[in-house]
């Protein structure tokens, strides 16, 4: 019979990097907030679990860049929301619809067009490849001189004072080197999960609120090999049970629901996602029994799938000269579009356009609701 807990020795730890910014998460908002940071001048090091950058929009294949338009044909989001929505396509010769691969409309790449022809030219908007787009995106922290270490998971924190609400002064990390602490001046937790908020004792919520889901390629090839037929040969599946887009209310949700915060949940819900793509698979070839149906590119990000889940997802712990500045996002969001409807203004944020976009191009700090899965409406 085995003990129920066994006791770990403390040891010593190597301090074996640091810089005056460390981003946890290498996902689209801590690459924002590595290259905006780098760009002000700091060292800067991003830690990243996986091997690829772009976290949900690369290797979770959620390769659409939702528009930074309001749907009348004027932009309410630019800088870096703008910059990786551009980057996301650049390489792009051919439009390809069936994967998924489309450029912004031309009169979004035309600085004359008026906002009547862009209203009827198109969201400001891009479908990419995912893999393009990790490309891209490493090369562009390169570029800015940004560090990066790989297999890196934020696992614990740090403070040189050791005092509730002290600065973080370092990360501790676990890689192939082992475990080390890395010292940093300030942290960007980008971890989409809030990891650091929680590990450093900020308050989260878990909600059983995420479904099976998974967003992933299938390649056809009919009569004679790929594209034999002429017919676009890849295929981006979007499979998802109906979530709770009210964010808590329950409304059309099916489950099973997981709270994705342990192990065991976690890897429940990927398992019933993958069932969906081999049930979806099985559909494809009996719809098409002449046909070679094979999956392609299967997500290696997890997604958690209530999508209002990913919305708050930059948090930010900073200490500037012991002022602690922390806004909780929703609540501001919410704030500013009351006081727009009341006086008849147009908040930047509509319903078209995504939170999380609007949060990459607002310089606050914010705090986390949750450690997997935000409730952003009470
Ligand atoms: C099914 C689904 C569909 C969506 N559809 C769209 C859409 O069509 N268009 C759109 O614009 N948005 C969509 N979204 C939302 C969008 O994908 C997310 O808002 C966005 O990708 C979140 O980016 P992020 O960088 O905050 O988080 P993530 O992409 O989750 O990145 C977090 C990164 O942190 C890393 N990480 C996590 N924990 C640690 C740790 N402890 N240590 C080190 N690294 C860590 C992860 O590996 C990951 O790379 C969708 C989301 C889902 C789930």
């Amino acid at each position: 019979m085995h003990p129920a807990t066994i006791r770990e020795p403390a040891r010593d730890l190597r301090v074996a990097e640091s810089a005056d910014v460390v981003v946890a998460g290498g996902g689209v908002a801590g690459i924002a907030a590595a290259v905006a940071a780098a760009r002000s001048g700091a060292s800067v090091l991003l830690l990243e679990r996986t091997c690829t950058p772009g976290g949900l929009a690369t290797a979770g294949n959620v390769a659409i860049y939702l528009p930074i338009c309001d749907g009348r044909g004027r932009q309410v989001l630019g800088g870096l929301a703008e910059e990786l929505l551009r980057l996301s396509v650049a390489d792009l010769r051919r439009e390809v619809p069936a994967a998924g691969f489309f450029r912004e409309p031309a009169a979004w790449r035309d600085p004359a067009a008026t906002p009547g022809e862009r209203a009827k030219g198109g969201r400001f908007q891009t479908g990419f490849d995912p893999a393009a787009f990790s490309l891209a995106l490493e090369a562009l922290l390169l570029r800015e001189g940004v560090r990066i270490l790989y297999d890196t998971r934020v696992c614990a924190i740090a403070r040189a004072i050791a005092r509730d609400g002290a600065a973080i002064s370092h990360l501790v990390v676990e890689n192939k080197s082992g475990r080390a602490a890395v010292a940093c001046r300030a942290v960007v937790d980008a971890t989409g999960d809030a990891d650091v908020c929680f590990l450093a004792g900020e308050r989260t919520e878990s909600l059983a609120t995420n479904v099976p889901a998974c967003w992933y390629y299938a390649a056809t090839a009919a009569g004679g090999g790929a594209g034999g037929s002429g017919e676009s040969p890849v295929r981006l599946r979007y499979l998802s049970n109906p979530y709770d887009k009210d964010a808590g209310t329950g409304g059309g949700a099916a489950g099973p629901f997981f709270r994705g915060d342990d192990a065991a949940g976690l890897t429940a819900q990927l398992l019933a996602s993958r069932d969906r793509v081999r049930a979806d698979l099985a559909k494809l070839r009996a719809e098409r029994p002449e046909a070679d149906v094979q999956p392609f590119a299967l997500p290696s990000a997890y997604q958690q799938l209530l999508l209002y889940a990913c919305m708050v997802r930059c948090f930010f712990i900073c200490h500037l000269d012991n002022l602690r500045f922390a806004v909780p996002a929703q609540a501001l969001c919410i704030l500013l579009h009351c006081i727009c409807k009341i006086f008849f203004l147009d908040f930047p944020y509509t319903e078209h356009c995504d939170l999380h976009m609007f949060f990459l191009s607002v310089p606050i700090q914010v705090q986390p609701f949750s450690n997997t899965n935000s409730s952003l409406i009470p």
